[in-house]
């Protein structure tokens, strides 16, 4: 517990009122305190709130040997091996060379690499199904948008999305490609979504719980 209090930032904020616990964006909890309320009653306050700061902060991470991960719906065990030059992906495991410095960007540039060939033959399926045009696909590395469409019929998809389940993947190809028809949220956007996917509330709502494992690499 002493760690947990150790990682809390404690801000002192004129306007709170009461004690508040928030996530930034690194996942380190942060501790909001009335100006005039003493520290070592906001931490003894905090330390209550052991559950609720273990269950939603966390630790960003890099790609390491020996951890599995999965991509859609494929589960991989990376390896390294410094003598190799490229890498392998196999059945059930990647193989990954060159240096272990290089070891995360390596992984990261390889996950890109594999969805970006999955949106080039998704995204055109669904697009044809729509009878819609779009642009360009590319990949960003966006925290807080996992997609986005531009009037001009650009098509932009956080990498880290790679690393959900298929069905998320599929849902947000088809929220994406629907904007092509719709730039909006309309009823008939989510018409047009569902005509793609039957996955749409089951997708949000993993996303709404599980966004933090994404963040990797
Ligand atoms: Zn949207």
């Amino acid at each position: 517990m002493d760690f947990e209090i150790n990682r809390i930032q404690v801000r002192k904020n004129n306007r709170a009122k009461n004690l508040r616990l928030a996530v930034d964006k690194h996942g380190r909890p942060v501790l909001t305190i009335p100006f005039l309320c003493p520290k070592w009653y906001a931490l003894r306050w905090a330390e209550k709130q052991k559950g609720w700061i273990e269950k939603n902060t966390f630790t960003p991470n890099n790609f390491a040997p020996e951890q599995n991960i999965s991509i859609g719906d494929k589960i991989y065990k990376l390896k390294h091996n410094p003598q190799q030059k490229n890498n392998i992906v196999g059945k059930t495991e990647i193989i990954i060379g060159g240096d272990l410095c290089f070891f995360n960007r390596r992984v990261r540039d390889l996950i890109k690499k594999e969805f970006l060939s999955l949106l080039q033959k998704q995204v055109p399926l669904y697009a044809h199904k729509l009878g819609v045009k779009y642009h360009r696909i590319t990949l960003r590395d966006t925290s807080s948008r996992w997609g986005s469409c531009s009037a001009r019929g650009n098509l932009n998809f956080c990498w880290r999305i790679a690393l959900a389940p298929e069905f998320v993947i599929h849902y947000l190809i088809a929220h994406e490609v629907s904007h092509l028809k719709y730039m909006n949220h309309s009823a008939s956007f989510w018409k047009t979504v569902a005509t793609l996917t039957p996955d749409t509330t089951r997708a949000k709502n993993w996303l709404k719980h599980h966004a933090r494992q994404l963040q990797i690499g």
